[in-house]
């Protein structure tokens, strides 16, 4: 169906989903009825980040009696906040709101969250978490330190409570569209863009089924692309050790010549060895971070699709969706849920 045939939407959802075939149908059953309560044209539209278990077919077999779900397939993994990008791309709703697939964001906010934008006429609401008790303490206590450093190297905007799960407004979706950036990091860059926002308290229920698929690599991944996408105070670090080690030397220099002058020599190659150590370290680590800002540009330039879709509901026939050559879809051998 040609793109201008589509009727107009008025809520976009959308699910980055990544081997979340334990959650779907729990997902499905609970979004559902919300959605449908809302008295609002609406679609779902459910990012498949390359998964490799039964995601896909079994989202096209629930979309077989639920015609607002959109199945927006891509190539392969490309992670959680890129997949949001390419849902993001694909939302035509007037209002688009983003929510995990493990029912960690309660899809209940959801008509809250509409009734907020439309009556404070805000064009962002943020789900805010009241209470993470059903978090792990490693993952509270992880957050909690990512968004300390987070409001002191972006600015005092960052909540601490502030996820992905929020709504935006078309003219916010539109400027993110726009983005130039390789990884933008979401939750940093919608406060960063200062439009009136409001906040709807809820909170952070446990992951429904299956496992997180965010591991620790990919949590320090972020940590470096929220740092990096923001700020370029880490490469100033390389000039205030610099100076500190100029100061030092200094030091050592007159402790040096006094010794000296009064018959005696500063003692042992161990001051030597760990002088060398220490600077050799401080100078890896500044190249390292002057290494992750190069390797940014070097994207940058590349210019590469940060994704590529493989197939989108809304513009292939349903019927083909399953003869597009490109697509593997995993059957689903068990039985319906
Ligand atoms: N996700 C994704 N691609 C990935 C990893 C995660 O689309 O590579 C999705 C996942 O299916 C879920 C959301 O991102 O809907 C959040 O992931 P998860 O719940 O595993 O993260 P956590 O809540 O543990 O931080
Ligand atoms: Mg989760």
């Amino acid at each position: 169906m040609p793109q201008s045939l589509v009727p107009p939407v008025t809520l976009s959802v959308v699910t980055p989903m990544y081997n979340e075939r334990e959650a779907v149908d729990h997902f499905v059953g609970r979004l559902r009825p919300v959605l449908d309560a809302l008295d609002v044209a609406y679609e779902v539209v459910a990012v498949d980040d390359g998964s490799t278990d039964a995601t896909v077919s079994r989202l096209l077999q629930l979309r077989a009696d639920w015609a607002e779900l959109r199945i927006v397939s891509l190539r392969r993994n490309v992670g959680h906040q890129t997949a949001l990008r390419a849902g993001l791309r694909a939302a035509r709703g007037d209002y688009v709101i983003s929510i995990d697939a493990d029912l960690q964001d309660p899809p209940e906010v959801i008509g809250e969250m509409l009734a907020k934008a439309l009556t404070e006429k805000v064009d962002v609401v943020y789900g805010v978490r009241s209470d993470r008790s059903t978090d792990t303490a490693f993952k509270r206590n992880t957050a909690g330190l990512y968004y300390w450093m987070m409001r002191r190297l972006v600015g005092p905007w960052v909540s601490d409570q502030a996820g992905d799960f929020r709504l935006m407004s078309r003219a916010v979706v539109d400027v993110l569209n726009e983005l130039a950036e390789p990884r933008p990091v979401y939750r940093l860059v919608v406060p960063s863009l200062g439009f009136a926002s409001a906040e709807v308290p809820y909170v952070r229920e446990e992951r429904v089924a299956g496992n997180t698929k965010y591991p620790l690599s990919r949590m320090i991944r972020l940590t470096f692309d929220s740092v990096t996408g923001f700020s370029a105070a880490p490469l100033k670090i390389a000039t205030w050790l610099g100076l500190l080690s100029f100061l030092l030397c200094v030091v050592l220099i007159v402790t040096g010549l006094v010794a000296w002058g009064t018959g005696g020599v500063v003692p042992g190659w161990t001051s030597l060895y760990i002088a060398v150590l220490l600077l050799g370290g401080v100078q890896l680590i500044c190249l390292g971070l002057l290494g992750e800002y190069v390797g940014r540009i070097y994207m940058a330039t590349q210019s590469r699709p940060p994704f590529l879709v493989s197939f989108d509901t809304a513009t292939t026939a349903p019927d083909s969706v399953e003869s597009l050559d490109a697509v593997t879809v995993v059957a689903d051998t068990r039985p319906a849920a």
